[in-house]
């Protein structure tokens, strides 16, 4: 009655679960790092709350864009947007480039909360289906009335699979619209696109602290794009959409390259130990580039599994894509919890 009826007519986003902070369940449903972030982040949020809060931060975190620039290797700040977390930059894009009844598409199957940001522009959205190798087909680049915006996650959830840097440019080279590379895996991965904002506007990049920086609850993300193309965005954004404490926890965060290096590192060996376990108890994997890993069982369904899992205090994310397929999508957790949830399922699929 009150809404537009377009809200009324969705469903919402749904997270995964989040049980309570002091909850004694192994946490493997959403693709959090299990280890503490960098350690600068204290002092640098303690400097803040020592010159106190009474005044409104820098509405566009030139701090952390003046670091992030360098670390990245970006000409300079005017290449990169800050977002309240990276679905804010997902956000600002759609708000930004798609109006009601216009198109957006991305791959199937893909990250779910996209087809949100469509339905709440009052947007249509079309669903390509990868590959038989997770490559994409032509028609993924392919021209349709309407079109407005292409979203790409690489490495792509739930499967943890990429598509190389040349065919994101020719993909960039083909469509009529911004083509948005979601990094947030990125880290974990062999390559990025990052540089190829440089070398086509059409190419934006969106990255995020929560996954590979171990920041999930701090809320922040950004994206990479040519200027020109940032100081449109910027038009979209929330005045202030990251707080003071978030800006400077970010910044000591990416200045902190030794720290991601070296947590990189002991996921990317976890994720082999976790991809080499399932594998023996008759799992099929699929090679992932991210922290987290697809795992489909031939003779057990997804479902119970889970279930099993979760009344054992183990929780991973058990997800249906309709004419794809249903399986578990477990996080790269420490070699402890990895060790726990083989333990388990071990017991479960003998
Ligand atoms: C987790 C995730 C994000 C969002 O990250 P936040 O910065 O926490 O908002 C964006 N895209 C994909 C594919 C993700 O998995």
């Amino acid at each position: 009655m009150y809404f537009r009826p377009e809200i009324t007519a969705m469903a919402g986003y749904t997270p995964g679960e989040q049980p309570g902070a002091l909850s004694k369940f192994i946490k493997l449903n959403t693709n959090e790092n299990p280890y503490p972030p960098p350690p600068g982040i204290r002092r640098a949020v303690e400097e803040v709350l020592d010159r106190g809060l009474q005044k409104y931060p820098d509405p566009l975190a030139n701090s952390f864009r003046v670091r992030a620039a360098e670390v990245l290797g970006l000409p300079s700040k005017d290449w990169l947007l800050a977002g309240n977390g990276s679905d804010d930059i997902l956000t600002i894009c759609t708000r930004a480039f798609v109006g009601p009844g216009e198109l957006l598409r991305l791959p199937y199957p893909s990250y779910i909360l996209y087809r949100t940001l469509a339905q709440l522009q009052g947007a249509r959205w079309e669903e390509v289906p990868f590959n038989a190798d997770w490559s994409l087909p032509a028609a993924f680049g392919d021209s349709a009335a309407g079109l407005k915006l292409v979203f790409l996650p690489n490495p792509n959830s739930p499967t943890g699979t990429m598509v190389s840097r040349e065919a994101v440019l020719q993909l960039a080279e083909r469509l009529p619209c911004p083509l948005l590379v979601d990094e947030a895996y990125v880290d974990f991965a062999d390559f990025s696109c990052l540089d190829l904002v440089r070398q086509n506007e059409k190419i934006l990049v969106s990255r995020t602290l929560s996954k590979s920086y171990g920041l999930a609850g701090l809320r922040f993300g950004f994206l990479a794009a040519q200027p020109q193309m940032i100081e449109q965005l910027m038009k979209v954004k929330d005045s202030y959409n990251c707080d003071a404490l978030s800006i400077a926890a970010a910044t000591a965060a990416i200045d902190d390259q030794g720290w991601l290096a070296e947590n990189r590192g002991k996921i990317v060996a976890t994720r082999g130990r976790l991809s080499q376990g399932l594998a023996e108890l008759g799992f099929e994997i699929i090679p992932s580039q991210a922290n987290f890993v697809w795992a489909t069982h031939p003779r057990h369904a997804a479902k119970p599994l889970y279930e099993q899992l979760k009344s054992a205090h183990v929780l991973v994310r058990y997800m249906n894509y309709p004419g794809w397929s249903e399986g578990l999508r477990i996080s790269v957790g420490t070699d402890e919890q990895n060790d726990a949830l083989l333990a388990l399922l071990a017991g479960m699929v003998k």
